[in-house]
């Protein structure tokens, strides 16, 4: 009974979610095609930044786009045994020029013999979720650290970071369609991440202290 509960609750989740991604994706596509409009009109260094505008909100137009399939979908095509020093390679590659932007540092030790069964491009898109949010907590300063080791039968993996944290009410909230305390946040990351790790076998478990920093400990059973 559980069971069918709980899955009548995810589809109507799932389904609620649905509805509101045409309003959510209407307005940034609404602003896009405005600038675009005053682009095609005036001929000065000012289309520059329109276009960067449109540029911006088209990405995140897209961003929830693809947050929304996975979530629905997370189901993968294609499984196999990944390398975990190879996926934080590419994941590091991009996020450095963020954490540059934002002035914090990422400190990553992986060794090179860890492996788990699942999918590439999924694992990439919730270790990505993950650390950005360890990089825009640091507000300025500060570093995310990222460990991985084999526990037995389970590969662990931690991220670290020294950023603004959160309270306990936060913490309970994580993952919740739409919470965030961002300007330009989504509040969707976490929720597709969590989803993502849930159908790779996995478990992901945040603890966190306000202004002092948070870490996430995520665990795959190994894939070797
Ligand atoms: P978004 O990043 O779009 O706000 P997320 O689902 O990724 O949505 O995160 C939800 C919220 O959780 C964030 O707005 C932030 O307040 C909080 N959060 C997540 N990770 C961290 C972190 N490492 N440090 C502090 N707060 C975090
Ligand atoms: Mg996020």
């Amino acid at each position: 009974v559980s069971n069918e509960l709980q899955r009548s609750e995810k589809i109507k989740i799932i389904s609620e979610l649905a509805a509101s991604v045409a309003h959510e994706v209407r307005n940034p596509l609404q602003v896009t095609r405005g600038f675009l409009q005053l682009m095609s009109k005036q001929d000065d260094d000012k289309n520059k930044k329109y276009v960067g505008i449109a540029l911006e909100e088209l990405d995140r137009a897209s961003d929830i786009i693809n947050d929304f399939l996975t979530f629905a979908k997370p189901e993968f095509d294609h499984i196999a045994l990944i390398n975990l020093s190879e996926e934080f390679n590419h994941i590091e590659g991009v996020l450095i020029p963020m954490a540059n932007l934002e002035g914090g540092i990422i400190i990553m030790d992986i060794p090179s013999n860890l492996w788990i069964r699942g999918n590439s491009s999924k694992f990439k898109q919730a270790f990505i979720n993950i650390m950005k949010n360890s990089i825009e907590a640091l507000q300025g300063c500060g570093e995310v650290k990222v460990k991985a080791y084999l526990k037995g039968t389970e590969v662990v993996i931690h991220v670290q970071d020294n950023g603004i944290g959160m309270n306990q009410e936060e913490l309970v909230r994580l993952g919740e369609p739409y919470f965030s305390n961002k300007t330009k946040g989504t509040g969707l990351g976490m929720m597709v991440t969590f989803r993502i790790i849930e159908a790779m076998e996995g478990t992901i478990e945040y603890s966190s202290e306000k202004e002092v920093g948070t870490e996430a400990v995520i665990r795959f059973p190994s894939g070797v």
